[in-house]
């Protein structure tokens, strides 16, 4: 971004109308690489809240009442600028978040995925045709938009993210109100300009900028019907305490995880290393689905661990716009500090440190990048006990766990299970029987096998159990949080 636009306001998209009213106070977009300001931010109020979900309100029922097809043009022309603009989008998801390129466009990628999806979805069958017990009855299922959907999406997928929410709440009926996250703002204005030039009827699509306090006012209002949340447990749980105790308010909330792979005697550990290194510190460690976790069979522990461990000395920490970076810095300096009392935690807790990154060498930071929020891997091994806090609590970056255990796959399958969390998880055998064994009791959403347990498909549930996952806010299953189904029966 220019000079002279960090120079500017930007505002709240309302109604159709860009608008910098509420009180004075601003807010700032750094790029975590350099610490540098990117733009401004006008930080959003009560009266901003109010007044999105008044126009969210009031364009309703028009919007309703178009067809699918018809809505879901609206959707298929943001499609088209994302692809048409891939490049420079990642770039500034890069910028923003601070993900290496490769991730920053992956965003991007991601996002029309899911809108091809949503668009995609208008011209399939909505609903079902079921046999009547009765002669001469039909009877079907039919889904109706629920009415406002407010969301509040996390930083750490600025762009994808808020379509996973959005697009199917559109396409199915649903005006939106929504927060983007406070430390991605510009990818949130991006978006929201994105929608004004598709002509997307006033009030269908609201965009406040702001702070938890303007999404907390989002998810109170009694106006707002559905809320879909990805981010922190700490809030989702908050909201989906407080909303699913409101008759007819309905909270789809997607949480973090302590995720853990498997690596059992019979892994092949190529697989087994590539998957740790991706899961673990790809974006950093900071999605919902990196793991922390690696519980390794004691006949392959020492190896995978020499094989790790040496990988994780070399991964390429630096500049997030070089090709070769592996891993970029952590979103802003509280998270570093969060980090950091992770891994201290896990040494008060006996933890052995095999990598310890975290400080990284002055010659590994990039020239002109002394301000950015560095932070490197930490792998550290411990011996499992069930209530270890460092193997319970999520960390949220490159911090990882090396557990080992002797037995078969349902001694892993005991020590994996034992955490509050079930977001995502994988196992690395080439035996099935342990594969089908952590596909049918490990405590999961996402489940891989082979596979790192990051990189989820938008064409299938993306959700958790437990701690992490409170219904699905985000792509195929988002379709139940924002319709209601009327069970349909007429006589002939
Ligand atoms: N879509 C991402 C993945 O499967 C995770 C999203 C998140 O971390 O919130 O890797």
């Amino acid at each position: 971004m220019s000079q002279q636009a960090t120079e500017q306001v930007h505002g709240h998209y309302i109604g159709g109308e860009w608008t910098t009213a509420g009180d004075e106070r601003t807010f700032e977009s750094h790029d975590p690489a350099t610490g540098e300001v990117l733009a401004t931010f006008r930080r959003g109020t009560e009266s901003d809240v109010d007044a999105a979900l008044e126009a969210a309100d009031e364009a309703f029922e028009e919007w309703r009442s178009l067809s699918y097809i018809d809505r879901a043009e609206y959707l298929w022309d943001i499609y088209h600028e994302l692809r048409d603009r891939h490049e420079e989008l990642g770039e500034i998801v890069t910028k923003e978040c601070g993900k290496e390129i490769s991730e920053g466009k992956a965003d991007v990628t991601e996002a029309w995925h899911m809108v091809e999806w949503a668009a995609g979805n208008a011209r399939h069958p909505h609903g079902d045709v079921v046999p009547s017990e009765v002669a001469g009855k039909d009877a079907y299922m039919r889904r109706k938009p629920r009415g406002v959907v407010g969301c509040i999406t996390p930083w750490n997928f600025p762009v994808a993210i808020p379509f996973w929410h959005m697009a199917i709440a559109l396409v199915e009926g649903n005006t939106v109100v929504w927060k983007p996250a406070e430390q991605t703002p510009w990818c949130g204005q991006i978006i929201a300009e994105m929608f004004e030039d598709a002509g997307i009827p006033d009030g269908v699509f609201n965009m406040v900028q702001g702070y938890g306090d303007a999404g907390a006012t989002i998810t109170d209002d009694e106006r707002v019907d559905t809320v879909l949340f990805t981010g922190s447990a700490e809030v989702g749980h908050e909201i989906a305490d407080k909303v699913g105790g409101e008759p007819g308010k309905l909270a789809a909330c997607e949480m973090g995880g302590k995720n853990g792979i498997v690596i059992t005697e019979e892994a092949d550990l190529d697989v087994a290393v590539h998957a740790a290194v991706m899961s673990s510190f790809k974006t950093t460690g900071q999605r919902c689905v990196s793991s922390e976790r690696l519980i390794v069979h004691t006949d392959v522990y020492d190896e995978f661990k020499d094989r790790f461990v040496d990988v994780a000395e070399k991964v390429a920490v630096g500049d997030p716009l070089e090709d070769a970076t592996f891993m970029g810095p952590a979103i802003e300096a509280d998270h570093v500090e969060k980090i950091r009392r992770h891994n201290e935690l896990a040494v008060e807790e006996g933890a052995e440190v095999l990598v310890d990154r975290f400080e990284l060498a002055d010659e590994e930071i990039p020239d002109g990048h002394d301000e950015g929020h560095w932070v490197g891997p930490f792998v550290y091994e411990i011996d499992y006990e069930p209530d270890l806090r460092c193997l319970n609590e999520e960390c949220f970056g490159p911090h990882v766990a090396l557990v080992e255990y002797d037995g078969d796959v349902d001694r892993a399958l005991e020590i994996h299970n034992d955490t509050p969390y079930g977001l995502a998880g994988a196992i690395i055998s080439e035996d099935y029987r342990q594969l089908n064994a952590f596909r049918d009791r490990a405590e999961l959403g996402l489940a891989y096998a082979n596979l790192p347990c990051i990189g989820a498909e938008v064409q299938l549930p993306f959700g958790g159990v437990k701690k992490s996952g409170n219904g699905y806010p985000s792509a195929r299953e988002a379709i139940e949080a924002v319709t209601e189904r009327t069970a349909w029966t007429m006589n002939n």
